[in-house]
């Protein structure tokens, strides 16, 4: 044993360090070996790694929580922008919603003019107490941007609606044209007289008996025009016993009129005809005393008195 002890001493000798303390104290003395040097060099390197490993690590957190702030910052000046602009929207929104009352009465006046009368209901099949106004104060939770989404979903939805009822508004209306184009509104002929009133009358030819007189005469020169009295198709055009030269027109929505004694006629069967377009001529063809044109009207096939529609 005594070697290998001996040995030892000699790689890892024994260093002392001399503490001398002033004024007449004991010195001190410290052994050590270089072996536990180089392990306490070790230790001091690790701590040393750990201390600055520490030290990155709260510097980086510390950098981080700034840019995180920074960033926050940034957020809260950006936000601000946006609500700003989000409240000049919801004010826009508002503008629209005033607009899209004044065309609501303005379609209610349209509406008056055709003779109807109070709130229609929804055209475009939607469920108008889905989006008729809500709510209340504003909740905090309840984002800028939330109430302008629902506010233009309710206006999208109520400009459909208007489109909708709007385009049935139109199609009446077109309708409402279409019927009144086809109204026998128009004297068939320029001035003239009118010598038979529609209704019960004595026999023009002087006989006893009493007639019915289904349309209304209009004494006028020979030759001159007889005019179709509403737009339409030429239904009949040829000689009928009684009438002479006659011609009947249909005109759609249940109306037809028929004019009789006419000394020519101007149109074919089939043919249509605008309102105001030369039919014929006058004249005393067929039951006739006179130059004059027998003129009917007919409504869903019932004769009816030409002077309540012609003017
Ligand atoms: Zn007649």
């Amino acid at each position: 044993m005594e070697p290998i002890k001996r040995q030892k001493k000699e790689t890892d000798p024994i260093y002392t360090v001399m503490l001398i303390p002033h004024k007449g104290r004991e010195p001190r003395s410290i052994h050590f070996r270089v072996s536990f040097l180089k392990k306490l060099g070790v230790v001091c390197g690790i701590v040393c790694l750990i201390g600055a490993g520490v030290v990155l690590k709260s510097s980086h957190t510390v950098y981080k929580a700034q840019q995180n702030e920074q960033e926050l910052l940034s957020y809260r000046s950006e936000k601000a922008v946006q609500e700003e602009k989000i409240g000049k929207l919801l004010q826009e929104n508002e503008a629209i919603e005033k607009e899209m009352a004044e065309i609501s009465k303005l379609e209610e006046a349209v509406r008056r003019e055709l003779g109807e009368s109070g709130v229609q209901p929804s055209r475009s099949g939607i469920d108008r107490s889905q989006y008729l106004g809500q709510g209340g104060p504003q909740s905090a939770k309840v984002e800028a941007v939330d109430v302008y989404a629902a506010q233009n979903k309710v206006l999208q939805e109520k400009v459909k609606d208007r489109k909708a009822t709007l385009s049935d508004l139109l199609g009446r209306l077109r309708e409402l044209n279409q019927r009144k184009a086809a109204m026998p509104t128009l004297w068939p002929t320029s001035g003239g007289t009118i010598t038979s009133y529609f209704g019960g009358r004595s026999d023009p030819f002087g006989n006893r008996s009493y007639d019915w007189h289904p349309g209304l005469d209009i004494a006028n020169d020979y030759g001159a025009p007889v005019y179709a009295s509403a737009s339409g198709t030429i239904e009949e055009a040829g000689w009928v016993s009684g009438y002479g030269r006659y011609v009947r027109i249909q005109h759609g929505y249940g109306y037809e009129t028929a004019y009789g004694h006419m000394s020519e006629i101007a149109v074919q069967s089939g043919q249509s005809v605008t309102k105001g377009e030369i039919i014929g001529y006058v004249g005393s063809t067929g039951y006739s005393t006179g130059p004059h044109v027998h003129f009917e009207v007919l409504v869903n096939g019932q004769v009816t008195d030409p002077l309540e529609l012609v003017r």
